[in-house]
């Protein structure tokens, strides 16, 4: 009989043992930018929970946390107290990208470059600075990437549309917009659209936004299914089919310095971020040049 603890375990079982989930690396870098100025819509919770998808698939990932609050280094358990060498000195060019980067508590092959609240300073100390726009991508060039070897950069963004997100814009090729299921969820995207459209226009001409993710989907509320019905209308095939569940283990997890993944690996929110990933790959199989 299928119960549902036999379920659970089952995914309980395909998370525990990877082998057989290994998939091919992309012939190119990825890196993108998780975006939306609305906080609380689940970007870092995405960040951090697709990066460790990611990484069970056999992949090298790189966490850029890009928020004063530091919620992704939190997350990924690495040290980022104030004065910790982080995404702030390299944005400032004083260090290298390397001199940054920190193994996370989930894998070694998921690393990331911490943000401390000395970066909150840098919204506004950029303004001076020759190449404002342009500091991250200097930070992430190729040579540093190469380096570290990574597949996947996934740039975690601040809750708003200032210096450090059009920073993020710069350095990828790729936006990944998080919509949560909820009142107003579309609320700002417009505004994002045409940031994006000015960046690709003036800033970055490979832009383009990959992706979009339907976060905190809660099945029993009409409203979820009328918001992801929407998003589909106006972003089409860009939307990954899975949608993320809420659910409060997803929520407890960063408390404990882990990803999903690691927290509770056989619940809905770590198989959900688990699709997800699977989906992210394979547009990368399907030449995500979009
Ligand atoms: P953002 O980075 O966009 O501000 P967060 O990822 O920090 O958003 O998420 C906002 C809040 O919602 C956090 O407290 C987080 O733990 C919670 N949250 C995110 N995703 C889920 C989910 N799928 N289910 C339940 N809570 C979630
Ligand atoms: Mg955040």
């Amino acid at each position: 009989m299928w119960t549902p603890i036999a379920e659970e375990a089952e995914r309980a079982a395909r998370v525990l043992h990877p082998h057989g989930r290994e998939m091919q690396r992309p012939a190119q870098r990825r890196i993108l930018t998780v975006a939306n100025q609305k906080g609380g819509v689940g970007k870092t919770t995405s960040t951090v929970n697709l990066a460790a998808a990611l990484t069970s698939y056999g992949m090298r990932v790189l966490v850029v946390d890009l928020d004063p609050q530091g919620n992704a280094s939190t997350a990924l358990g690495v040290e980022h107290t104030s004065g910790t060498p982080s995404v702030y000195e390299a944005l400032l060019g004083e260090i290298e990208l390397a001199d940054a980067v920190q193994e996370s508590t989930q894998s070694p092959e998921l690393l990331c470059v911490p943000a401390t609240i000395d970066l909150a300073g840098a919204e506004i100390e950029l303004v001076s600075m020759v190449a404002r726009e342009a500091r991250l991508k200097q930070a992430l060039n190729d040579e540093a990437l190469d380096e570290l070897d990574v597949d996947y950069v996934l740039i975690d963004c601040p809750p708003s549309l200032g210096l450090l997100t059009v920073n993020a814009l710069v350095a990828a090729a790729e936006v990944l917009i998080p919509i949560q299921c909820e009142y107003y969820a579309l609320e700002g995207v417009g505004q994002l659209l045409n940031n994006i459209e000015l960046v690709r226009a003036h800033l970055n001409t490979s832009l383009n936004i990959s992706t979009i993710l339907l976060t905190m989907y809660d099945g029993r509320t009409k409203l979820a299914d009328q918001v992801t019905t929407e998003v589909r209308q106006h972003f089409g095939d860009r939307v990954l089919r899975t949608v993320i569940p809420r659910s409060v283990k997803v929520s407890e997890a960063p408390g404990f310095g882990q990803t999903i993944l690691a927290y509770d690996p056989g619940s809905r929110g770590a198989m959900s971020y688990l699709d997800a990933a699977r989906e992210m790959v394979a547009q990368q199989d399907a030449g995500t040049g979009r």
